[in-house]
């Protein structure tokens, strides 16, 4: 595994379709091309929808557990971008080099990829269509994270190119700390933070502390207000309120909804009609699971999330497609890189022994979520989970006394080692 250049990072980070990867353990082709059987099955085979921190994880591991199967992961971007740690990005702690990866560790465990985005499910004749091609599979692992629920906040779907979440790690992550460090002292920066569910409860508190300490170094005479839908910080609250005394800078308002963006102004609109002026916006829309699950019906009544079985995470509608990752509902864990990984994990063992005719073992999974409060201290909180009657259930929620250096260290060994246990 190794970290990209910036110039390779920038020339292969366009997110979209490309090319599929050629040579060993790579498919050929480009969506357009794909027509009817992409690569015949001839055994067993699992295929993967997604290559961030679950999906990526569940095909490496099951080929770990049983090398007979065949894994093919579908990812149209050609490298992995991490989204913990690039708050540090933005206050210019850490380059984006360093949280970037490429997938040649997978290859290496016999994963095949194909550099394309799954289109369709057909749960009927277990086929995954990439446009005019299709996959079969025996079982499906659909791993699409997150998506923008864009029509919430008016005037967001026409702005999307220009408003900035930053909330997937990636180019729009660079752009939004171009922006930052772009913005004149005095300058106001507004992050706003939407309803839960979302990805990553601490991040935009996180995110907070690292806007908050770059404009404190940078840009004394700037603020940062914060717009925040829920009633109040969503994770380690005091921990969090504990760090921002070193940060007068911050102007915190809960209860304040987002519903509106304009961006000719310059302005938010709140639900209590508020306007809120800013030279540098961060809106994270509310979120939902990836398209491919919500087009496929995986989803529930709420039409945002999956739920699945605690043991094998398949899906509780579609039989043969397991959800892992933020796309799940349900159980009693935060939607978190960690818990997506320990997901990919359960889910591939879980695969494995039922391709093989065997009782699936139960396994709880486990969390553990640094947050970085400046550019050398970092908090944490420690989710303990087990099975219980077939079901997840918490036993236990611990944090960390306070902010330390020593934490920080933590959060860096955690990175590097879960870094390594998903693409190495
Ligand atoms: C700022 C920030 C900080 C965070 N910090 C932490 C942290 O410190 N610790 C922690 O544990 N978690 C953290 N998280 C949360 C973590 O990033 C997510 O929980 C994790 O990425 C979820 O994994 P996933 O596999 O569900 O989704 P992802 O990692 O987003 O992977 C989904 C993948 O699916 C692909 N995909 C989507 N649709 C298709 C399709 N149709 N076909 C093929 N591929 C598709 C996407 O391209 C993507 O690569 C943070 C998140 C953010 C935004």
């Amino acid at each position: 595994m190794k970290g990209f250049t910036r110039r390779e990072f920038l020339r292969t980070s366009g997110g979209g379709v490309g090319l599929a990867v050629l040579g060993a353990g790579g498919l050929a082709g480009c969506a357009a091309a794909m027509k009817g059987d992409i690569a015949p099955k001839t055994g067993r085979r699992v295929v993967v929808i997604g290559g961030g921190w679950g999906g990526a994880t569940a095909a490496k591991y099951v080929r770990l557990a049983d090398p007979g199967i065949e894994v093919i992961l579908l990812e149209p971007n050609k490298e992995f971008v991490s989204c913990p740690f690039s708050n540090l990005v933005l206050s210019g702690v850490r380059p984006i080099e360093s949280i970037t990866f490429g997938y040649r560790g997978l290859r290496r465990h016999g994963v095949r990829l194909i550099h394309e985005a799954a289109t369709a499910i057909e749960p009927d004749t277990r086929r995954v269509r990439i446009g005019e091609g299709y996959l079969e599979y025996d079982r499906l692992v659909v791993a699409p994270g997150v998506e923008f629920q864009w029509e919430q906040v008016d005037g967001l779907a026409a702005a999307k190119e220009t408003v900035l979440h930053a909330w997937k790690a990636g180019p729009q992550t660079v752009q939004l700390a171009n922006q930052l460090q772009s913005m004149p002292d005095g300058g106001v920066f507004v992050l706003t933070i939407p309803p839960v569910a979302y990805r990553c409860p601490p991040g935009p508190y996180e995110r907070t502390c690292q806007v908050a300490w770059y404009l404190k170094k940078n840009k004394p005479r700037s603020k940062l207000i914060v717009l925040d839908a829920n009633q109040n910080i969503v994770s380690k609250a005091g921990l969090f309120r504990a760090a921002w005394k070193d940060y007068p800078n911050i102007d915190y308002r809960a209860s304040n909804k987002v519903t509106k963006v304009d961006p000719s102004t310059r302005e938010v609109s709140t639900d209590f009609g508020e306007k809120v002026k800013y030279d540098v916006l961060n809106l994270i829309p509310p979120q939902r699971a990836g398209t491919i699950a919500v087009q496929t019906d995986l989803v529930g009544a709420d039409k945002r999330w999956c739920e699945v079985n605690h043991l094998t995470y398949e899906s509780v509608k579609v039989k043969n497609v397991h959800v892992i990752g933020d796309s799940t509902i349900g159980l009693p864990v935060p939607k978190s890189g960690n818990i997506a990984n320990a997901m990919g994990k359960i889910c591939a063992v879980a695969i494995v022994h039922l391709l093989n005719g065997k009782a699936v073992p139960p396994m709880a999974p486990g969390n553990t979520c640094y947050s970085w409060v400046n550019d050398r201290e970092a908090i944490a909180v420690v989710n303990a989970y087990k099975v219980e009657g077939g079901k997840v259930v918490q036993i236990e929620q611990k944090l960390t006394p306070g902010q330390s250096v020593a934490w920080a260290q933590n959060a860096d060994g955690w990175a590097t080692s879960i870094w390594n246990d998903i693409l190495g």
